[in-house]
């Protein structure tokens, strides 16, 4: 049998793992998937709705934490398929749409090659582009499909990196403002803005929390 695609973080939140990158799947009224790995990711979702018992038609938002392509991978594929409403800040938007394009420089040199690597790559297999239904400003609280949730613009690693607190199961998505290793936090190293990155880094670990979810590494539980 196939491992399970869902590893569960809390009451309603699960995390997949999509080769090197995280998403997350929430069970709300309809399914809400914070972030959505990259192109490949897109059976590995399908395996997790089904686990919840749940269908493509039962995604009802997308959260984008940032315009890169390992997170917005599939985001085309549910606004397609199931008329999911597509939301981001509105420093990435025009991103998000295919209307501009960005780059980042990486903080030490290792970094930078990587971040050479990733353009490359990025060039080869671009994310779809897709049009966001939503825009929007941080330092929110949303009521969606059930779910109380407060917006965290958190810039630096792009301009528009934004945060997402899920109020009920105190769960912290973070994307990529908080780079996590071994278990702990640390600055990204892949920044748009790098002063601002340090401040945004932060400010969200001061956030209290029962989880707090990264884009890539594993999440870490406790305040
Ligand atoms: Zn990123
Ligand atoms: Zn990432």
């Amino acid at each position: 049998m196939a491992p399970d695609a869902l590893e569960r973080v809390s009451d309603r939140v699960y995390r997949v793992k999509d080769r090197y990158v995280n998403l997350y799947v929430i069970d709300a009224e309809r399914i809400v998937l914070a972030d959505t790995g990259t192109r490949t990711a897109e059976p590995k979702i399908r395996a997790g709705l089904r686990e919840l018992g749940k269908e493509v038609s039962d995604v009802g938002l997308v959260l984008l934490t940032h315009h890169h392509g390992d997170h917005m991978g599939t985001a085309g594929v549910w606004a397609r398929e199931a008329r999911a409403q597509v939301a981001v800040h509105e420093a990435d938007r025009e991103v998000v749409a295919g209307r501009e394009r960005r780059s980042a420089t990486g903080v030490g040199a290792a970094a930078k090659v990587v971040v050479t690597f990733l353009g490359v790559f990025a060039r080869l297999r671009p994310a779809e582009p897709v049009e966001p239904g939503r825009t929007l400003a941080g330092d929110e609280t949303l009521d969606l499909l059930g779910l109380r949730l407060r917006t965290v613009h958190a810039p630096g690693h792009t301009l528009g990196s934004c945060a997402f607190h899920l109020l009920p199961d105190d769960v912290l998505f973070a994307g990529d403002a908080v780079n996590a290793r071994d278990g702990r936090p640390g600055p990204p190293r892949f920044v748009e803005d790098p002063d601002a990155a340090v401040r945004s880094y932060e400010r969200l670990l001061a956030i209290p929390r029962k989880a707090l979810c990264p884009g890539h590494g594993e999440p870490i539980r406790g305040p």
